[in-house]
């Protein structure tokens, strides 16, 4: 079912927008070459013990999960692109980093992602990490009311095809608001014109993500983590919006 909130619902949404945002640039900025991943999900399980906020991973346990998540971030390391388990590694030079997070304030979630590099970058993962921020940006503006659902995937889709990658449909956006995951699926490829109608009061996280050379993805025996199938390097950008009267509203936007 698709829930359509009111004005004042959407704000309340706000400070779980403006939670999760500050947690990713924290982020960004404590993860370099030497830091270990399991210290990045203690500094983002201190932020949320801070905040007073809930984590929306660290029980999570879908029917396909082998046991709840036990963290509350993803972290996904070069060829891992989503859902990566964190675990005792100490990044190095170069490497490529995604880090997902979700978390509930006030009883509403939002959910944002971002990649980047740690030390001296490569430039074909600056090159994919940047398609991956364009598609975003590109879905955002077309999700005006009153446009389709499909204008969003197509959005996706066009900026990651017309740079060269192959796009994997089987994980995507999603519905948020009072749980992590809801209706719509937000498909990150699919023909503009088509599918619901997009109206004020919907909220959802739009996420493309991309592997460097190939669409095909193997997943771990953690149960989690998800890797391009050739070893390709991934990236991932997402932020949680909402569609107002006035057009888009980045709940997660970071200054
Ligand atoms: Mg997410």
């Amino acid at each position: 079912m698709i829930e359509l909130l009111t004005p004042a619902q959407v704000d309340q949404m706000r400070p779980a927008g403006r939670f999760v945002a500050s947690v990713l640039t924290r982020l960004a900025e404590v993860a370099d070459v030497g830091v270990d991943l399991l210290e990045l999900d203690a500094e983002a399980h201190r932020m949320i013990r801070e905040a007073g906020a809930e984590s929306c991973y660290i029980d999570y346990h879908p029917s396909f999960g082998a046991m709840p998540f036990g963290k509350v971030l993803c972290t996904s390391v070069n060829d891992a692109v989503l859902h990566g388990l964190p675990h005792a590694y100490k990044l190095r030079d170069g490497d490529l980093v995604s880090v997902d997070f979700a978390a509930s304030v006030d009883g509403w979630v939002a959910d944002s992602a971002l990649s980047f590099v740690v030390g001296t970058p490569r430039d074909e993962d600056l090159a994919i990490i940047d398609t991956t921020q364009r598609a975003l940006a590109a879905a955002i503006e077309v999700a005006q009311p009153g446009n389709k659902l499909g204008d969003i995937s197509a959005a996706i889709g066009d900026v990651c095809r017309a740079d060269g990658y192959k796009v994997n449909t089987q994980f995507g956006g999603h519905g948020v608001g009072r749980t992590m995951h809801g209706d719509p699926h937000v498909p990150n490829d699919g023909r503009a014109g088509r599918g619901m109608k997009l109206r004020p009061g919907l909220v959802i996280a739009i996420e493309p993500w991309l592997m460097a050379g190939t669409d095909e993805i193997v997943m771990d025996p953690d149960g989690w983590t998800i890797r391009s199938d050739d070893g390709s390097r991934g990236a991932h950008s997402e932020h949680t919006i909402a569609i107002t009267e006035d057009g888009p509203l980045v709940l997660t936007a970071r200054d």
